[in-house]
This record gives C-alpha cells, sequence and structure tokens, in this order.
C-alpha cells in the first residue's frame, strides 16, 4: 500500500519511500526532562506513536530513536537564560542530576500508561557528551563556528540553505521579534553549539572540553544521536510544530555542515492542545498531566482516543467536557464488544479501508469512523472483534485487554449476581431489581438477555 505524509521539508504531502526496502529510520524529539510532561507534549509522543505502529503494520522494521533532554535546554530560545534542568533543579533544591532521573522515570511511566511502544533506544543528551564534543570539533575544522563570550555559535550565513524546513525567509526575522537580541551574534539565526560554563558559579552539569568548561547547546544532541544510531541520512524526522522554525532548521544544519547531507528525508510536525485558548506549555505553567487526569477518574487510554479523534496537523482544544464525552465515547465501544464472539477471521475489506485512511497522512479521525462502521455493521461479532483488534494494532487502545476487564467481577459483585440470578429464577422481581440497583453502584452494569444475565464492569 502507498503512504502519504505531508512533509515539511518539502511543504507537500507525498509518498513515503524509505530509503533501504523493507526498513526505516525515525527520530522522535523527545521531552525536557525538568517537570512533568503535559498533555500537549503527551499528544507529540501518542501521534508518533501510531505513526511507527502503522509503518510496523504494513511491514515494515522501524528503529525508533529518541533523546532526553537533560542538559543544554535555556529558558530562552535566544540561547540564553537559564537551564531548565539547572533552574528546576534550584526551585527544588536537589541538583540537575536528580531532577532529570525523577522526571525521565516520570516520562516513561506515562509512555507505558498511554500504551505508547518503546523506542529501540531512549538516549539521555548527557550520555553522548564525547560524541557531542567531536561533532563541534568537527563544525569547528570546518569553519562554522566562532566564538563570542558565552559560547561557540553556529555561522547560519555559511550555509546556504539554512532555514530551507522552516521557510525561513517568510518568518518575521526582525531582531527581537522571533528570539530575543544578542548583540554578539553575528546573524539573528545563529545558534550557540557549545555553551561556556559562568565564571563565577559552578553548574551541576558541566565538562571539560576543548574550549574549557561547558555544555552542549540545545539543538546539538539530537544532530549527534540520529547520525550515531539512525547514519547521515534517515528515513524521518518528527517534532511538535514549535520545533519547525528554530530547533530543526539549526539541527539540520549542524548535520548538514557535518556531512554534506540532509539529515532527514521526511520532516513531520504535530500540531498543538491548546488550553483556554492558549497554547499548553510547561513553562507558561498553563498545562493538565496525566495524574491530573487520573485524579479526575480519566484513564490515560481516554487521553489517547482523545487524541486520535483530531488530525495530527491540525490543533485541538482540551476542555473537560470534551475528556468527558471522549470517555463515554471509548466506554460506548468496549461495552459494545464486551459480550462479542471470540475473535475470528478478520474483514480484509474494512482493514483496508481502515489502512487506506491511515495510508492517507495518518488519518486517525477516519480511522475511527472506520471502527465504528465495523461496529454497526450487521457482521458475525467474531468477524466484527478480529477486525477492531486488527485495526487496534495501530490504534492502540489495547481494546482486547479493556474488554478483558470489563468482564472481571469483583468476588462482591459475583455474589451479588447469583443472589440476583436465583431471586429472577424465582420471579422475585423486586430483590433482582433491588440487586440491579447494588451492582450499578459497584459500576457493574447488568443486562438481561435471552441468554440470561450478563455484566459488565467498565472503568476508564
Ligand atoms: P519539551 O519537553 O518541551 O521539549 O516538548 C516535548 C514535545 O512536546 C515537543 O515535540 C514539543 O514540540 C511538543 N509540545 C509542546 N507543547 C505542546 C502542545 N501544547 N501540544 C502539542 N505538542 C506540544
Ligand atoms: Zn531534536
Amino acid at each position: 500500500m502507498k503512504i502519504y505524509l505531508n512533509n515539511s521539508l518539502t511543504k507537500k504531502k507525498e509518498e513515503f519511500k524509505p530509503i533501504k526496502k523493507g526498513k526505516l529510520g525515525l527520530y522522535t524529539c523527545g521531552p525536557t526532562v525538568y517537570g512533568y510532561p503535559h498533555i500537549g507534549n503527551l499528544r507529540a509522543y501518542l501521534v508518533w506513536d501510531i505513526l511507527k505502529r502503522f509503518l510496523v503494520s504494513q511491514g515494515l522494521k522501524v528503529t525508533h530513536i529518541m533523546n532526553a533532554t537533560d542538559v543544554g535546554h535555556l529558558s530562552s530560545d535566544a540561547d540564553s537564560g537559564e537551564d531548565k534542568l539547572e533552574k528546576a533543579a534550584k526551585k527544588e533544591g536537589k541538583n540537575a542530576w536528580e531532577i532529570a532521573k525523577f522526571f525521565i522515570e516520570v516520562f516513561k511511566g506515562n509512555l507505558k500508561d498511554l500504551n505508547i511502544l518503546e523506542p529501540s533506544k531512549f538516549v539521555r543528551a548527557t550520555d553522548t557528551i564525547k560524541e557531542q564534543i567531536k561533532f563541534v570539533q568537527i563544525l569547528e575544522e570546518k569553519g562554522f563556528l566562532y566564538k563570542t563570550s558565552d559560547g561557540l555559535y553556529f555561522d547560519t550565513s555559511k550555509l546556504a540553505n539554512y532555514g530551507q524546513l522552516a521557510n525561513i525567509q517568510n518568518i518575521d526575522l526582525q531582531e527581537g521579534a522571533r528570539v530575543e537580541k544578542n548583540p554578539e551574534k553575528k546573524n539573528i539565526t545563529d545558534f550557540a553549539v557549545w555553551k561556556f560554563s559562568p565564571k563565577d558559579s559552578k553548574r551541576d552539569m558541566e565538562w571539560d572540553s576543548p574550549w574549557g568548561m561547558g555544555f552542549p547547546g540545545w539543538h546539538l544532541e539530537c544532530s549527534v544521536m540520529s547520525r550515531m544510531y539512525l547514519g547521515d541520512t534517515f528515513d524521518i524526522h518528527t517534532g511538535g510544530i514549535d520545533h519547525l522554525p528554530i530547533h530543526h532548521p539549526n539541527e539540520m544544519a549542524q548535520s548538514e555542515a557535518v556531512t554534506g547531507k540532509l539529515q532527514a528525508n521526511y520532516w513531520l510536525h504535530n500540531e498543538f492542545i491548546r488550553f483556554k485558548d492558549a497554547k499548553m506549555s510547561k513553562s507558561a505553567g498553563t498545562f493538565i498531566t496525566l495524574d491530573d487526569l487520573k485524579e479526575k477518574s480519566f484513564s490515560p487510554l481516554a487521553l489517547r482516543y482523545f487524541v486520535l479523534q483530531t488530525h495530527y496537523r491540525k490543533g485541538m482544544n482540551f476542555s473537560w467536557e470534551a475528556m468527558k464525552s471522549t470517555k463515554a465515547g471509548l466506554e460506548n465501544i468496549v461495552r459494545e464488544i464486551a459480550f462479542y464472539d471470540k475473535p475470528k477471521k478478520i474483514s480484509i475489506e474494512l482493514v483496508e479501508k481502515f489502512n487506506q485512511a491511515m495510508a492517507d497522512d495518518l488519518n486517525t479521525a477516519q480511522g475511527l469512523a472506520i471502527l465504528q462502521e465495523t461496529l454497526d455493521l450487521d457482521l458475525p461479532t467474531a468477524t466484527k472483534l478480529a477486525t477492531i483488534y486488527k485495526m487496534d494494532e495501530v490504534l492502540g487502545l489495547d481494546l482486547a485487554n479493556l474488554r478483558k476487564r470489563a468482564l472481571q467481577m469483583p468476588i462482591s459483585a459475583k455474589k451479588l449476581l447469583e443472589q440476583r440470578s436465583e431471586a429472577r429464577n424465582n420471579k422475585d422481581w423486586t430483590k433482582a431489581d433491588d440487586l440491579r440497583d447494588q451492582l450499578q453502584e459497584m459500576g457493574v452494569e447488568v443486562l438481561d438477555t435471552v441468554d440470561g444475565q450478563k455484566a459488565v464492569k467498565i472503568e476508564l
């Protein structure tokens, strides 16, 4: 099946052709681990998980690399301000290493809760410092760098096609419009590849280098890691839309300067989740985390379902109301499939239709519509179940597990169900109704069918 992806590089939806037949390299810009990821950040990892699952379902072997930024991401994109980790450490009375360790675990836990497949490798920036220093040396030897009072900067005017990805020419480059002023920079678009440690204080994270004590610029790690694990040019590079004007052009520039080649062939960007009419943002403090959702009794999979409803290139608004109806929608699916016969023999036609939707630049909304159509069709339930399980290999809603859990009754409920069955046999309808109410309070829904009494407990 031909797969079409919307490539930010060519600004076109185009057929995806891997460099090597049957396999591909995928790089996802990972989290900056100084705080709890918010559901906007998690949207980024969810949509790229669906991309990966779909590519795998099409028989492609995917090597997926993700980084954890645990050093060098400064509070301003102008390469000034405090390091986000060092700042968080000071605030918490810890050191940056402890902050990184803690939030990497939080992040991994969130991925697991959301049923996101682990990357082939999840690499910390601080684990590749030696390689990053070597990379900067090459840039220096090739004459791409200049020194300022606070670090080594990449001279973007030395690269003919700098900004090709983001169409930089069309972005307002007035000083101060895109990034803050830095009078020592030769060009507004120049960026730090290596920063010097401050002279008057000691950082938690700093390394000796040919240029003295310091730490890598934020963009460096992705160029270095992607090259280490995926080669000079790899297939797909993903990230949030905020990476399009700065982080990704800078990654690309460094890589091209070193290898003379294009870093990646396809660049994909997801749009934001907005909350109360503003971008959900860690630094602005306006965000919802997975724990906030859990506290309000929303399962992480309900968030997954929420994200799937909108195409990744469209912005989406979060509201508790929307979350409530999303959760009800997923519950309806589980309720519907709970009593289906054991899965047997997929409908090739429906799976094909689903794959066509996904191959059209990951049209997950359409994919969900086809899943619903499958549920509504007049087909044997064994076929319907097998078919939606097949689709769920890509959607990742973990429907088989949700169904299994819905049918598992706690012992207390089992007892009440036995009593109710007995009451019904004795035609004691009042008692049966009373027991139904008791079960309802425990979250157990009872259905009286021609095959007798059936029960589900749906918790999402
Ligand atoms: P960070 O941890 O801030 O480096 O961001 C991790 C990922 O989340 C990046 O790919 C960002 O582009 C993405 N991101 C940040 N904010 C949002 C948002 N509100 N909605 C969707 N993606 C976001
Ligand atoms: Zn990156």
